[in-house]
């Protein structure tokens, strides 16, 4: 079976020229003590937007990995796939996440007798005993019943598409994640416990689970919320995987997948301290942060490359409605805090550069343009050559940006400290 290391992180990479660059943050931090396999993720909307196809995330991976001498393992990810367009992805992927977050809160007719295999004796609660001192869960036959009627159906969705996806590629020769992330409403730890028990009873063999988290996840900026209330819940949705992986005989290597939606400072520290305490592995999906990261680099060379930044802003700024609507759930753009392209035209590289980048102690850092051109990358897509060719100009610059951003920022705090 492929096992999905310990350590691994999604460099999402939207229109897939740094994947060398993002390489280079996993060589440096392997040099400093954590394997941290690399993921590229891409999703059926990315892909859609940009106009580009599965394979060609693979032919990324593949010839970075190439370039680099890479030994060790690595993955493709069809991000947030379903029944609807998984085929796309079945050449090209050995890492699949099926999304079932539409099907969260659906009916099922089995939700009364799951219940029933899973209540306690005489309708007395569950205990469920959780390892590392973590006081042990109760759950109420109500509350059982309450998860089998919220996630039952989603989870039956997930084991179809899974079906689907080993009925070609064969069991074994993939990786299997399952996400409920994008739905409005957090999954307690308690909950999560009877999803795994779902998920075990659909003999899907996760590797990762991506459940919602408390707090906004908003698109390439901060986590926004209450940082010691996330910590707390994640060392306990940690430990009840640790408890489901014998309790239902799920894989071994099952762990948390944290769909960041990039950066996501302020919780990192939380995730490596649960990870040391409890020995546990993780995944942390980015997707954005590159793409940022790149229009940053190439503000910061002036000339063209400025003025091209400056370009894909007005157009971004243009066509805020039809941009944000995809990910309306997951930014929080104060519009009037965005300035107006006329007054950005005067900006110097360095005001540009420090607007876009996420370095908080910034006073120029500003979290609604970051917000927007995270979800703008349709403009480049428009722009098209001229992008690409502004990007080969200036692939040093960039590449040292890009692998800075992945490393200072992102492997650094989650796995070192
Ligand atoms: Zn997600």
């Amino acid at each position: 079976m492929i096992t999905l290391p310990k350590y691994s992180f999604g460099t999402g990479d939207r229109f897939a020229k740094q994947g060398s660059a993002q390489l280079r943050a996993l060589e440096k931090i392997r040099a400093d003590g954590a394997d941290v396999a690399p993921v590229w993720n891409k999703s059926n909307r990315e892909h859609t937007i940009i106009g580009t196809t599965p394979r060609s995330t693979r032919e990324e991976a593949d010839a970075a990995v190439r370039a680099a001498g890479w030994k060790t393992p690595y993955f493709v990810d069809a991000d947030h796939i379903n029944l609807s367009n998984v085929d796309n992805f079945i050449d090209a992927s050995d890492f699949f996440t099926l999304d079932v977050a539409d099907y969260v809160g659906k009916p099922d007719p089995g939700a009364a007798d799951f219940a029933k295999r899973h209540a306690g004796p005489d309708g007395k609660d569950v205990r469920i005993e959780l390892p590392g001192g973590l006081p042990p869960i109760a759950a109420s036959a109500a509350d059982i019943e309450g998860a089998a009627g919220k996630f039952l159906h989603a989870v039956r969705e997930a084991g179809k598409i899974y079906r689907a996806i080993e009925a070609k590629k064969g069991a074994g020769n993939f990786v299997t994640e399952v996400s409920m992330d994008e739905t409005d409403i957090a999954q307690s730890p308690t909950e999560l416990y009877f999803i795994l028990a779902m998920i075990a009873e659909e003999k899907i063999p996760a590797q990762t689970i991506a459940p919602k988290f408390s707090g906004r996840f908003n698109k390439g900026v901060d986590y926004v919320g209450d940082v010691s209330g996330f910590a707390k819940e994640f060392l306990s949705d940690v430990a009840v995987i640790q408890t489901a992986i014998p309790d239902f005989g799920l894989p071994k290597s099952l762990k948390l997948s944290v769909h960041s939606g990039s950066d996501k400072f302020s919780i990192y520290r939380a995730i490596r301290e649960a990870c040391k305490k409890f020995d546990a592995g993780v995944h942390v999906k980015t997707a954005g942060t590159t793409w940022v990261e790149e229009m940053a680099a190439l503000a910061s060379v002036g000339g063209e490359g400025l003025e091209f930044v400056k370009a894909i802003y007005s157009e971004a700024f243009a066509h805020i409605d039809e941009l944000t609507g995809p990910y309306a759930t997951v930014i929080d753009i104060k519009r009037d805090a965005l300035p107006k392209p006329e007054l950005v035209a005067g900006w110097s590289a360095e005001k540009l550069c420090g607007t876009l980048r996420h370095d908080q102690s910034n006073p120029d850092y500003n979290p609604n343009v970051r917000q927007l051109i995270h979800v703008g990358f349709k403009c480049a897509a428009k722009a098209g050559a001229r992008y690409f060719e502004l990007l080969a100009k200036y692939e040093k610059e960039v590449g040292v940006a890009v692998t800075k951003n992945i490393y200072a920022r992102h492997l650094r705090p989650l796995f070192i400290g």
